[in-house]
């Protein structure tokens, strides 16, 4: 006899029973790091058609999975109806951007689902294609369509361990493909075999059993091979998002001299040396800027060459950002971020061991940087992956004039000096993101009240000294209990990143928005008086009012106090419960309302 279940209990894990259609979730991983970058959506049962009901399970489980990309299968329910699906997104917390739907080769042949896929895309929305076999006939489709994501079949990836053919298809793929901006996921990555395979022609990201099964929070929804998961297990694996390059991500390059040695004389007395000089250097040092200077100005005493360059890798955005530039011509590679599975660079940093190239122009995988193609001459390279632990932070390259002009020696010393260097940059990393964690809301990644008490005397202190004010906004949810107690915790917290959002896009750039407390959120507005301040306060108001319902008939209101620093007292904290005390009369009278501290009864006492 088999066992039944009690009266009321789902059955679990039972593929054959059908119960409500939802979603499952399969992760997608950058294969050489295990850091998540999407999640697939599966509907569960598995070979139901995708409707209605998975779309809201997989928005759902995005406050779990945000900020990584949900890949949808496309199935036609917002056919000429984007502005809908943004805005049901939005109602869910999140924004078009983090959703990429999954649609096949036949869009290019289908020009009506082509004008959809358009009006989707200029929602915000994203898009993957489906390519058919290794893609090669759909190259005119990619590259007319520039998606953002091209899955390969599994059929296709399972080759790539065993078959030379499979290699250079998926080395042609990712070269062209790196040129269009579209980032390709291997499905159906189910060995390790095939997760190295895969590495070592430099393919990034991949799903499939070797990788992660698909994930359920439901037990009743799980499918044979289904890991069923709660929201603890989503915040310890928390996701990485891809992002376009920032034009301010070069700031921070530096472009120094190379210091020229003499090296006939190095001795290893010397060498040892300038390692412990490294080490004292950086063993204490959290600041990547002085790291990377170390390294320019000690490396070259016992190595010689004729540049060198710090990249580091910026998983965001898939790219390489360089941070450090010394010695002649590679001032060039300033400003240009490149792929991460581009040239000799990207090659050996996929492979991730120290890399000795006696001669970059013949090497298979060299690329050139714009700019420096008509210098092509014989030149040496070593490539050192930054590793510290399981952490692939940057790469260090080395170059020489001349073929083969690095020796074995030379690759170990700089591989040497690359781990010390890895571990205390990746120390620095860590510095500052205890920092930023600890002043940082979890729920909605706004400032959090430590960081608030941290910077309010220094920027008071500022605005006194150049004579300006600061508009100060505290604003309240209304009935916040109603939107916990009709859509549960978690529809409140949805409203809560939601509103956090609103608020982000509202205020200028250099503004601060606060998690004040539970619902309780605290606007500062530099160089803003009176006047701007409440005008501000009204477009809060206004663009609360009108975001989508958190539950349905339920609209999110705000009271919004506001005062003026120093117009309503002597310190920040002063005019904070100063605009409390107007939050509170913005209640009083009847919600929904901004009521500002009054400006002249203040004028008239201070005369
Ligand atoms: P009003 O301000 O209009 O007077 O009514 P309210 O319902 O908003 O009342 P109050 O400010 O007293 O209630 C705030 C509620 O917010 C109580 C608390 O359970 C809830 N809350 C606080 N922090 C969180 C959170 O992080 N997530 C969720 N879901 N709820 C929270
Ligand atoms: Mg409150
Ligand atoms: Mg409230």
């Amino acid at each position: 006899m088999g066992k039944e279940a009690g009266p009321g209990e789902a059955p679990v894990g039972d593929a054959g029973v059908r119960t409500r259609p939802g979603a499952a979730l399969l992760p997608v991983f950058n294969i050489p790091d295990r850091a998540t970058i999407a999640y697939e959506v599966l509907p569960r049962p598995a070979g139901d058609a995708p409707g209605m009901a998975l779309l809201r399970d997989a928005f759902e489980a995005a406050q779990h999975t945000s900020p990584a990309i949900l890949l949808i299968p496309f199935n036609g329910i917002f056919d000429s109806r984007a502005a809908e699906a943004a805005a049901l997104v939005r109602q869910f917390g999140i924004t078009p951007s983090e959703v990429a739907w999954i649609v096949g080769t036949q869009i290019c042949q289908d020009p009506e689902a082509d004008r959809h896929v358009a009006a989707l895309r200029q929602a915000g929305f994203r898009f993957a294609v489906e390519a058919p076999e290794w893609a090669a006939t759909a190259h005119h489709c990619i590259a007319a369509h520039r998606p953002d994501f091209l899955l390969i079949d599994p059929a296709c990836v399972q080759e790539v361990p065993d078959s030379r053919l499979a290699r250079a298809e998926l080395a042609a793929l990712i070269s062209f493909t790196a040129r269009l901006d579209v980032s390709i996921i291997a499905r159906g990555v189910d060995t390790p075999a095939v997760a190295a395979a895969l590495a070592a022609v430099g393919l990034q990201h991949g799903s499939g059993a070797h990788l992660s099964p698909p994930l359920v929070m439901d037990t009743s929804l799980a499918a044979d091979g289904d890991m069923v998961v709660d929201a603890a297990w989503f915040r310890r694996h928390a996701p990485r998002r891809l992002d376009p390059v920032r034009e301010d991500a070069f700031i921070g390059t530096h472009v120094v001299e190379l210091r020229e040695a003499e090296h006939d004389a190095v001795t290893s007395d010397e060498v040892a040396q300038t390692l412990a000089e490294a080490a004292r250097l950086l063993q204490a040092e959290h600041d990547p800027a002085r790291i990377m200077g170390v390294v320019a100005e000690l490396l070259p005493r016992v190595i010689p060459m004729s540049s060198l360059a710090i990249l580091e890798a910026d998983w965001d955005t898939d790219s390489f950002i360089p941070r450090l530039l010394a010695g002649s011509e590679v001032a060039a590679l300033r400003d240009v971020p490149f792929p991460m599975s581009r040239g000799i660079t990207g090659w050996a940093f996929a492979r991730g061991t120290p890399y000795n190239c006696s001669n970059t122009l013949t090497h298979p995988a060299a690329g050139t940087v714009p700019g420096t193609e008509d210098d092509w001459d014989d030149e040496s390279m070593l490539v050192i992956p930054l590793i510290a632990g399981d952490h692939r932070i940057g790469v260090l390259d080395v170059w020489r004039s001349g073929v083969g002009q690095f020796s074995e020696r030379d690759l170990q010393l700089c591989a040497l000096f690359a781990h010390i260097a890895a571990a205390a940059w990746h120390n620095a990393n860590l510095y500052r993101e205890v920092e930023h964690r600890a002043r940082t809301d979890a729920l909605t990644g706004l400032h959090n009240t430590r960081w608030l008490d941290e910077v309010m005397p220094q920027e008071a202190a500022r605005t006194l000294r150049a004579g300006a004010q600061i508009g100060v906004l505290l604003l309240d949810i209304d009935h916040f209990k109603l939107i916990n107690d009709t859509g549960g915790h978690a529809a409140g917290d949805r409203a809560l990143r939601n509103v956090a959002r609103v608020l982000r896009s509202v205020v200028r750039a250099g503004d601060d928005v606060v998690r004040y407390g539970g619902e309780e959120f605290l606007i500062l507005l530099h160089d803003s008086g009176p006047d701007g301040a409440v005008r501000v306060a009204e477009e809060v108001r206004q663009a609360l009012f009108e975001m989508p319902p958190a539950v349905p008939d339920v609209r999110t209101t705000a009271s919004i106090g506001v005062a003026v620093f120093p117009l309503h007292g002597d310190t920040l904290d002063e005019v904070v419960r100063e605009a409390d005390l107007m939050m509170y009369r913005a209640k009083a009278s009847g919600r929904d309302r901004v009521i500002a501290a009054p400006v002249e009864a203040q004028i008239a006492e201070a005369s």
